[in-house]
């Protein structure tokens, strides 16, 4: 099984050398070869296999054979390490909650599965360290760093903006330590983000560094993502729920849902996705007027989702074949303000006694607007944050008290290390002296 890059202009690669790049030289996407359905009997028993069974049969065909199967089982099983349950809210409608990982955000699970495969791609060649370099607007560092903590002959380094990320998403990327560096920045995301994106094309780095990246465009971190749609499903079918599932997922850069769209071209039975954002209104847009016009990103209180040019959605479209009617048939997207996010936190609390984040809200709004007029069927929102990562609005908004996880408190308490750096010759200095 091979990779193409969707530029079309790169060599196709195994899935360790797509997992080592993360993007193709020609800087596109890469993307598997062929797709093939898992068998049918499988998905109709789904309920009888174990959630590893269901992922290795998932994820095989994109790994090949670049692991063998009992080390990849040992790294599905180390990624599945925590719940992903399905809550009943109301009536017909589900919260799938992907917060119970190490960081309380649903990155972990694809971090974790990456960070074991580089692992095991880079065992036999120790003298040729890899080094993971990641720009972060809060989330992705946090999941990165725990994800990669620990694992040899990988070293990450984690570009911030300084006072720009939550002091708990701070202290999650500053006080690990180990093979994990931040890298406090005088500027904001896009500051840093160019920064990355500068040194991927550096070539004294090339020279000096095997780098690559560690957001969902990289293949390991985007297709374990699957996991989730396909624990959903497996949830609702053992409640005999799984009837016409809608599947709501509050969306920046389209990786999650994309690994949705996944599952359900290998077979998992879904009815419809929807990819419900904040002001940042680029794919909405696109299906209202067939046009796609990239837009800086604007700031909302569901900041992990301020994307103005989401990466993976060139892998929706492939999906379909870039045919935007059977696009439509399939894929739904709804764009909420802030106050509308708010609003939603609000009834979701008064109404069931649910405490959201504000992109779970997004992802319930998405999901009402769809069944505004139709009433089949199980809804499920994609959670993909527990409410204390964002504290502020959540406590302001509803004017309750969220007590603080012990994951997160021991990380409180530790000690924040970072090296400031302000440009990119900052950057470029500290991964060369490294
Ligand atoms: C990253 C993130 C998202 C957006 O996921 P994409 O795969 O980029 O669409 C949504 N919610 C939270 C909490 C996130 O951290």
């Amino acid at each position: 099984m091979n990779y193409f890059s969707l530029n079309n202009n790169s060599p196709k690669v195994t899935f360790k050398e797509a997992v080592i790049r993360g993007l193709a030289p020609d800087r596109g996407l890469y993307f598997p070869e062929n797709i093939t359905p898992i068998p049918r009997e499988f998905v109709k028993n789904l309920e009888n296999y174990s959630d590893e069974e269901v992922a290795f049969e998932a994820i095989k065909q994109f790994v090949g054979d670049t692991i063998p199967k009992k080390t990849l089982q040992g790294i599905i099983k180390e990624t599945l390490c925590f719940d992903f349950p399905v809550v009943p809210i109301e009536d017909g409608v589900f919260a799938l909650e992907l917060f119970h990982g190490p960081t309380m955000a649903f990155k972990d699970v694809g971090a974790r599965f990456m960070a074991r495969c580089l692992g095991y791609f880079n065992k036999d060649q120790k003298d040729q360290e890899v080094t993971v370099l990641v720009a972060t607007s809060g989330d992705t560092g946090g999941a990165v760093a725990s994800g990669f903590l620990g694992v040899e002959g990988v070293d990450v380094v984690i570009l911030y903006p300084s006072r720009k990320v939550s002091d708990i998403q701070e202290k999650q990327l500053t006080t690990l330590g180990q093979n994990i560096t931040a890298l406090e920045v005088d500027g904001v995301f896009d500051d840093c983000q160019d920064m990355v994106k500068t040194a991927f094309l550096d070539a004294d780095l090339k020279q000096a560094k095997n780098l690559t990246s560690a957001n969902s465009i990289n293949v390991a971190r985007w297709l374990p993502q699957m996991f989730y749609f396909f624990s959903a499903y497996k949830q609702l079918k053992l409640q005999g729920k799984a009837e016409n599932i809608v599947f709501s997922v509050p969306s920046g850069n389209f990786g999650n849902i994309c690994a949705g769209m996944m599952a359900h071209k290998l077979g998992l039975p879904v009815k419809h996705f929807v990819a419900s954002t904040n002001i940042n209104d680029t794919i909405p847009e696109y299906l209202k007027t067939g046009i796609y016009q990239a837009r800086p990103s604007k700031p909302t209180i569901s900041n992990a989702m301020d994307v103005g040019d989401p990466s993976n959605f060139v892998r929706i479209q492939k999906l379909v074949n870039n045919d935007i009617t059977k696009l439509k048939n399939l894929f739904s997207s709804y764009s909420f303000a802030d106050k509308e996010t708010k609003r939603a936190l609000r009834y979701l609390y008064k109404s069931t006694g649910y405490i959201a984040d504000p992109h779970g809200a997004v992802g319930y709004l998405g999901l009402r607007e769809y069944s505004k007029d139709k009433r089949d069927g199980m809804g499920v929102f994609l959670e993909t944050a527990h409410p204390v990562k964002f504290l502020d609005v959540v406590e302001k908004t509803l004017g309750v008290t969220v007590a603080i996880p012990e994951q997160i408190q021991t990380v409180i308490d530790k000690e924040k290390k970072s090296i400031r750096i302000s440009d990119y010759s900052g950057l470029k200095q500290f991964l060369i002296g490294n």
